[in-house]
């Protein structure tokens, strides 16, 4: 599933390519891929729409158009990919949305298990509004993350992955910032010190910048391109050795989520 440098580096390569095209019209080849608003509406107001820019918030894509400031956001979610295709190709199985559009090229929302979202709305903030901050916002603090992680009573790893907690990250740069920072997954948020906070806050940076600069990670058959799976430090390498110390690394499930660790670096 994609994370927040993959969908970072993702919207870094469509954005050159959509910027300036108009939409000529939509295809909705499985309805319930489009979250909001009805498919004819969505048809309806999409069409003649320019792109002005393409951007990301947390893992959604913010494709920005020219009319009354609608936004196009996606959600690729567990599947989904985002394609620039000839304008007439014949449509792939999986294809879940087809945007036909200028200079002969279209964008195409590809989703085999249809888990991915898409929405069109003047009020972005209506999706939007209940994420946490961004990992590279001035709000993002090590203050900040010291509060909010006392204002919880809760395992780092869930509440890392919490979205409204804090933006963009999953499970591998969850494991990745906490392995860097030399905490447990399971230590429980309100037993964090400053220090220990700050340590969280650079690792998250850290490996998020890592992630973007080495164009994400390609785990999976979708995204592809990313070579930052061949510097992770825990995640997936169970039974390797930990890069820090040597000991090898345990898998653990969290709730239902597979959690790498050093049990001795990151001591509970
Ligand atoms: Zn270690």
């Amino acid at each position: 599933m994609p994370e927040l440098p993959e969908v970072e580096t993702i919207a870094r390569k469509l954005k050159p390519e959509l910027v300036g095209k108009t939409i000529l019209d939509a295809q909705l080849r499985w309805p319930r891929t489009l979250a909001f608003p009805s498919a004819r509406k969505f048809k309806e107001q999409i069409k003649g729409q320019q792109i002005r820019d393409v951007t990301r918030r947390a893992k959604y894509f913010i494709v920005h158009l020219s009319r009354e400031a609608f936004s196009l956001l996606i959600h690729l979610r567990m599947s989904g990919d985002l394609l620039i295709k000839a304008r007439n190709i014949k449509p792939e199985k999986h294809d879940r949305l087809i945007l036909r559009l200028s200079g002969d090229r279209s964008l195409v929302f590809n989703d085999t298990r249809k888990f991915g979202r898409v929405w069109l709305t003047a009020n972005p903030e209506s999706v939007l509004g209940k994420l946490g901050p961004e990992p590279f916002s001035k709000g993002f603090t090590s203050q900040w993350l010291h509060t909010a992680l006392h204002n919880k009573h809760r395992q780092l790893k869930p509440l890392l992955l919490d979205q409204t907690f804090l933006a963009g990250l999953g499970n591998i740069y969850t494991d990745e910032a906490l392995h860097i920072a030399k905490l447990h997954p399971l230590a429980v948020s309100d037993s964090i010190t400053a220090e220990q906070a700050q340590t969280l806050q650079d690792a998250v940076r850290k490996v998020l910048k890592e992630g973007i600069r080495r164009n994400g990670a390609s785990i999976d058959w979708v995204y592809r391109g990313g070579e930052f799976q061949n510097h992770f430090r825990v995640y997936d390498r169970q039974g390797k050795p930990c890069p820090t110390c040597g000991t090898k690394i345990e898998r653990i499930l969290i709730g239902q989520r597979s959690t790498h660790y050093c049990p001795n670096c990151q001591m509970r």
